[in-house]
């Protein structure tokens, strides 16, 4: 009876839920000294070319490395940070840390072109100076523009009359490329991204996570992904699909003319070392 008499207390008192609303108000406490400490780290997960197995880029993926909490996810903070606007400098460190990492890279490997990818949030574009933040960076650490590509959602970008698209024309002029991430998951309008000066579409994990199995014989989004690659490859835009997990997976993609792909199929997210390692092997 002690499930029984647990199960009643907890309507009461969830000693879990309320251990996670004590976490997320420490968190929310400590958030705003937590970049001038320096406890945020970031792990790259590579983008590899489809049809030749190539490593083209990797993706910049935030962690907190909390002093009570241990290594934090970024869906763990990353809400809390946009709530409170220190999303803006906690945005502003990833962007410069990614830079010097990248143009470090660069120097090692010339001839590779690796491109960093960066996740922007809506944020960093309405709030921040994010055409002079990346112009600095770009300055300070010698990375060519081309090798910076940043990472918008559909949201931070609908819509977006005004400030949002001066800067997305302003990066592009730079040279900097955008891409769209979680392509998909919201209005999914191509044709008005396509009047955007975006450059590449990262498609959700949701679709291949949807291609054929055991438990869907029949699947629509592989279907789907065909006809947006098609699309998205008539407009001018390269497509990156996430959270590709199969070699199964990645030969589907790879058929349907997708150009990369990403995802715990060729790597988990890791830490710098770890990809200057691939580099040079
Ligand atoms: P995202 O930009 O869509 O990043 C991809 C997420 O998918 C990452 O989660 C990555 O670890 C995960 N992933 C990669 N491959 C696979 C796979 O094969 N299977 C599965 N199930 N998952 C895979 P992560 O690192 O936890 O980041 C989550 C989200 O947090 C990111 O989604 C992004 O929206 C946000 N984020 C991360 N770093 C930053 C940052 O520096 N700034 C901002 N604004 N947001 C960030
Ligand atoms: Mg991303
Ligand atoms: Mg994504
Ligand atoms: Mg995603």
């Amino acid at each position: 009876w002690a499930k029984a008499d647990g199960k009643a207390r907890w309507t009461l008192f969830d000693p879990e839920r309320n251990e996670h609303r004590m976490t997320r108000q420490a968190l929310a406490r400590t958030l705003r000294q937590a970049v001038d400490r320096g406890e945020f780290v970031l792990d790259y997960q590579p983008l590899v070319a489809l049809d030749t197995g190539r490593l083209r880029g990797v993706e910049a993926l935030v962690r907190w490395e909390h002093p009570h909490f241990g290594r934090l996810a970024p869906n763990r903070f990353i809400g809390l940070a946009e709530e409170d606007g220190s999303i803006v400098p906690l945005g502003r460190w990833v962007l410069a840390e990614s830079c010097r990492q990248a143009r470090t890279w660069q120097q090692a490997h010339p001839d590779r072109s690796l491109v960093v990818s960066v996740n922007v949030a809506v944020r960093q574009v309405w709030d921040s100076d994010l055409v002079a933040d990346v112009a600095a960076i770009l300055r300070e650490t010698g990375l060519p523009p081309r090798l910076l590509q940043l990472e918008l959602t559909e949201s931070a970008v609908m819509g977006s009359a005004g400030r949002p698209l001066q800067a997305l024309h302003a990066l592009d002029e730079m040279g900097v490329r955008i891409a769209i991430d979680d392509f998909g998951t919201g209005y999914s309008n191509l044709a008005y991204m396509s009047r955007l000066p975006v450059s590449a579409l990262k498609l959700d994990g949701s679709f291949v996570q949807g291609f054929r199995s055991a438990e869907h014989p029949n699947p629509a989004d592989e279907t789907i992904v065909e006809a947006l690659v098609e699309l998205a490859h008539r407009l001018g835009l390269t497509v990156t699909a996430e959270c590709v997990e199969s070699a199964e997976q990645a030969e589907r993609l790879r058929r349907i003319g997708c150009d990369t792909g990403q995802g715990w199929h060729w790597s988990r997210p890791v830490a710098a070392a770890a990809i200057s390692d691939l580099l040079s092997a």
